[in-house]
């Protein structure tokens, strides 16, 4: 099946038009840090035009529009409410979604994907993020299929692994003696990775245990530009299988759920950082990049044009293959910082999602129309020689 992308967005449209649309880029920043106050107070590089444009203010000013741009005020829930049941929904029906959380260092990407659990046990955390939500979401919805459903005897199985990319090598984050694991194809099976530990899933406490273990297991490095850096991707996945009865015949489904965190997508300084840093460095951009490049022709298969998508170029796409692409749903979270000390880094990460999306910018009534349509215009020529550079 062809992926769809949405068509151009209308601004008066709810965040519900999201469910209909397999590529989903959502933008998110988050609030200025005491930091960067510190260093250059309130100045803003960004400012936010709706829900789904944002300006970047340096020279020349550039407008981009996403399916959603949430500001520093958008709570977790409501970040979730606008990305995370489509995904959900789509992986109980049987296919396959990702979510990923793109950005520099520090913009915040944990904090949408993971987020401030806090003492679950206790009393659910508000600001607790996207993956306890998303499966707070499918526990409730599995609960409810298996209730209603209960005269076809509709059953739910959940699998979790949570792995971890560094340096273009595999390790088990909920084993972490387990590292660089083999990515295998198997005619029944599928992508998967040998030697992965998988855990049945029976509840969202369970899920968070794997999710702080994992957490805890994760690698981070120092390096110059970064007192603590995080340079590995995480990959959360839950393998959701339904069986029910039906005419004396058993039938199944299979829906993968994968949540990424990926590895800051600064660039990297040639000063200090040499051999067994620039190697992490050069690799880490290889699954970026080559997400970057996968994403956009999928984008361009929907369009109806002809592409070899290079999955197998990086650890991440080939092991995320069956994931991207066809049936499945795809969203990029892209975390920004707002603080005018992130400007660069900012715009790189407005680039790569415009990138991600394609999409033309939305035509505004009124006297701005023509100005809005030509920059359009001048746009797409842009993100055209970018994507002829990058080829
Ligand atoms: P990353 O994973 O991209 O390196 P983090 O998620 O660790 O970044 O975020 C860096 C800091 O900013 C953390 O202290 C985090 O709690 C805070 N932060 C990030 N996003 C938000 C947000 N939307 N609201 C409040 N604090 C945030
Ligand atoms: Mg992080």
């Amino acid at each position: 099946a062809a992926w769809r992308i949405s068509p151009r967005l209308e601004l008066e449209e709810d965040p519900a038009f999201l469910q209909d649309h397999n590529v989903q880029v959502l933008l998110r920043a988050r609030p200025i840090s005491g930091i960067e106050i510190a260093q250059l107070g309130h100045a803003r590089c960004i400012r936010q035009e709706n829900a789904y444009a944002i300006s970047w203010l340096g020279q020349p000013e550039t407008r981009f529009s996403f399916d959603y741009v949430a500001s520093e005020f958008v709570t977790q829930e409501e970040l979730f409410r606008v990305a995370g049941p489509p995904m959900v929904e789509n992986c109980m029906a049987g296919n396959n979604s990702c979510v990923f959380a793109y950005g520099q260092t520090g913009s915040g990407k944990t904090h949408t994907m993971l987020g401030d659990v806090g003492d679950f046990d206790r009393q659910p955390n508000e600001n607790r993020g996207m993956t306890p939500r998303v499966f707070e979401y499918l526990f409730k919805k599995i609960h409810e299929e298996e209730v209603a459903q209960r005269h076809t005897n509709m059953k739910f199985k959940c699998r979790c692994s949570f792995l971890e990319i560094y340096n273009e090598q595999i390790s088990d984050l909920l084993e972490p003696s387990s590292s660089n694991l083999p990515i295998r194809e198997d005619s029944t099976k599928g992508i998967y990775v040998d030697g992965l530990v998988e855990v049945e899933a029976q509840n969202v406490r369970n899920i968070l245990h794997l999710l702080l273990l994992g957490a805890a297991n994760r690698k981070v490095a120092a390096t110059d530009m970064n007192r603590e850096s995080s340079r590995s991707h995480s990959v959360f996945t839950c393998v959701i299988e339904s069986q029910w009865e039906c005419d004396a015949t058993i039938n199944s489904r299979i829906g993968r759920l994968n949540l990424v965190d990926l590895a800051g997508s600064e660039r990297q300084k040639s000063s200090g950082v040499d051999g067994e840093r620039f190697r992490e460095a050069a690799s880490i951009n290889k699954s970026l990049s080559t997400l970057g490049l996968v994403i956009m022709d999928l984008v361009d298969i929907a369009n109806g044009k002809q592409r070899h998508v290079p999955y197998r170029d990086s650890k991440l796409t080939f092991l995320l293959q069956d994931s991207l692409g066809g049936n499945s749903k795809t969203t990029i979270i892209a975390n920004i910082s707002p603080s005018s000390c992130a400007s660069s880094e900012t715009l790189s990460t407005l680039k790569f999602a415009q990138r991600a999306k394609f999409i033309q910018n939305n035509a505004v009534v009124g006297e701005d129309a023509s100005r809005e349509a030509k920059g359009s215009k001048e746009h797409i020529q842009q993100l055209k020689d970018e994507l002829a550079r990058l080829r």
